[in-house]
């Protein structure tokens, strides 16, 4: 039986409210056995923690997404210390980052975000969900000044060279469901040059497979099936590997 982890996803999020239990039904059908749920803010942090103790291989990541940063109090800061702290179930911080897309809030409250939660995933000694969206060489930037992090770069759409500068800095790739979608010469590039070990597989659900379909994780199986065909491996091998990645990163 295939072992897969879906590295990134939010199955805290209100369109799996009502059918939660035969999502997970259908992943593990497919080989898809634990999720990594990735925060994206105060008001969802009491879901996550809801959906976990129903279902034990569920994982939280604890973090404020770049996106809502202005919903955020310096207040909530502490609320995610003490959700990070020994004795917690948080497996990462996250998700968090920067967005440089049109409409995000400002660069200089992204970053503050970003850097305050650098700083707890320090405290807390744990790795980092990062989203990047057209700010790779910004983010690499405050990476660089925290050697001691690592972590994954979820929902990669950077070129190769930053690809490696990240995995040079400690981070591993995430690669999710676009390439089921979008398969660009880019991404081709990147899945033949990458070293499987540096690889997450993720799905992002219930995003990631546009506006109106709802993404879930039983649909990993694809993202590994389209990158089995790319480099020529077989997707056995690129659950299993990419699956290792994530048990070790987030000490599963
Ligand atoms: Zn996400």
């Amino acid at each position: 039986m295939a072992f897969g982890i879906d590295s990134h996803c939010h199955l805290d999020h209100i369109k799996f409210k009502h059918d939660l239990a035969e999502v997970l039904t259908r992943a593990n059908q497919q080989g898809v056995q634990q999720f990594i749920v990735a925060g994206v803010g105060f008001q969802q942090w009491p879901e996550q923690q809801r959906i976990k103790d129903l279902y034990p291989n569920i994982f939280n990541a604890y973090g404020i997404h770049p996106w809502f940063c202005n919903l955020h109090q310096e207040a909530h800061l502490e609320q995610l210390d003490a959700l990070l702290s020994d004795g917690s179930d948080a497996v990462a911080v996250g998700e968090c980052g920067l967005d440089l897309m049109p409409h995000r809030p400002d660069m200089d409250k992204q970053l503050w975000w970003f850097q305050a939660q650098l700083a707890l995933a320090k405290k807390n000694d744990l790795p980092l969900i990062i989203h990047s969206v057209k700010a790779s060489d910004m983010v690499i930037q405050q990476l660089k000044k925290h050697p001691e992090s690592r972590g994954v770069i979820h929902g990669f759409s950077g070129s190769l060279q930053q690809a490696h500068n990240f995995i040079n800095l400690g981070f591993l790739i995430g690669i999710g469901t676009r390439l089921i979608q979008t398969n660009t010469a880019k991404m081709q590039a990147l899945l033949t040059d990458l070293p499987l070990t540096s690889i997450l597989l993720e799905t992002d659900a219930p995003d990631g497979l546009g506006k109106d379909a709802r993404n879930e994780p039983a649909n990993l199986i694809q993202v590994a099936h389209a990158m089995a065909k790319l480099r020529n491996q077989d997707s056995a091998t690129i659950l299993a590997t990419c699956s290792k990645n994530a048990q070790e990163l987030f000490q599963l």
